[in-house]
């Protein structure tokens, strides 16, 4: 019975790396491990040098600039990665609000605001898992990055909370969607992690010394962790598994108190 994870020959699509700390960069460099042909996406020019940087210590991974607001730039992504290899993971790790709509008071969202993070935050899920689902002709798994601010309140969250919560729902529908298809759609969520988009989240390192203090580990997580469950989603060992929102927290959201 193998029990090693191999992808070679599979091409692998990981969406939003922004620096090494990025949940992105951990699970590319476990799918990378694991002999997938990878692709990485970063958002824009800015990010580009940093994303390249990193790539040059993966053997034969690429680099491509993806804003996913644009659907020609997505769609771009799918086409450059299929001319290499047949897709079979694709994994979205992108999320965005205005710094004003995380703090202060929710009901003072604006319009504008909440359109703009569940634009890029929870219909970029929709719009990503679409042009996987065409691309992959024999199954595959398809993944997105939440947290637990979806099913409870975390002050300062805000307007990324009810993003989450779309997201979550949009994994239920898409796995119920693609599962004919033979393609897993599943969800990480993540316990607090430092990197560039937590920083815009106000109280986070309250969130870090309370996720510490409470969870049954007794630790915050690591990226490497959530690397870890994204390699093991993505191969045959969890194939029964899809529509599932998988915590990766230490355990912290088991606790009542
Ligand atoms: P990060 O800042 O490294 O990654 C966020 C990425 O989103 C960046 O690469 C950024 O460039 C990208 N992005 C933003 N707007 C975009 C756009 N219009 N087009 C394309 N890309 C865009 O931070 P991260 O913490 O690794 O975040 C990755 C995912 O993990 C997010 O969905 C985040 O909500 C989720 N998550 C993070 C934590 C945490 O504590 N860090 C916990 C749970 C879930």
């Amino acid at each position: 019975m193998p029990v090693s994870i191999d992808l070679s020959g599979q091409g692998a699509i990981v969406f939003g790396v922004a620096s090494a700390r990025s949940i992105a960069w951990s699970i590319a460099s476990f799918l990378h491990a694991a002999d997938a042909k990878l692709t990485v996406t970063y958002q824009n020019e800015r990010l580009k040098k940093p994303t390249l940087d990193l790539i040059r210590n993966l053997d034969g991974a690429a680099a491509v600039e993806c804003d996913v607001t644009d659907h020609a730039s997505i769609r771009h992504v799918f086409e450059t990665a299929a001319s290499e290899s047949t897709i079979t993971t694709v994994v979205h790790s992108v999320a965005f609000a205005n710094r004003e709509d995380l703090d202060g008071e929710f009901s003072q969202t604006s319009l504008d605001g909440f359109r703009l993070a569940l634009d890029i935050s929870a219909y970029s899920f929709i719009a990503v898992s679409k042009l996987a689902s065409d691309y992959m002709e024999d199954g595959g798994s398809i993944l997105t990055l939440t947290f637990q601010a979806a099913e409870k309140v975390y002050p300062g969250y805000n307007v990324m909370g009810v993003a989450k919560a779309a997201l979550e729902n949009e994994v239920l529908q898409l796995a119920a969607e693609f599962g004919p298809k033979k393609i897993r759609v599943n969800a990480i969520s993540a316990g607090p992690l430092n990197t560039l988009a937590a920083r815009g989240i106000s109280g986070f390192s309250d969130m870090r010394r309370i996720h510490e203090e409470r969870s049954p580990l007794g630790r915050n997580i690591t990226q490497e962790e959530v690397g870890g469950t994204a390699l093991f989603l993505a191969s045959t060992l969890a194939s029964g598994i899809t529509g599932e929102i998988i915590y990766v927290d230490a355990g912290y959201h088991i606790m009542g108190v």
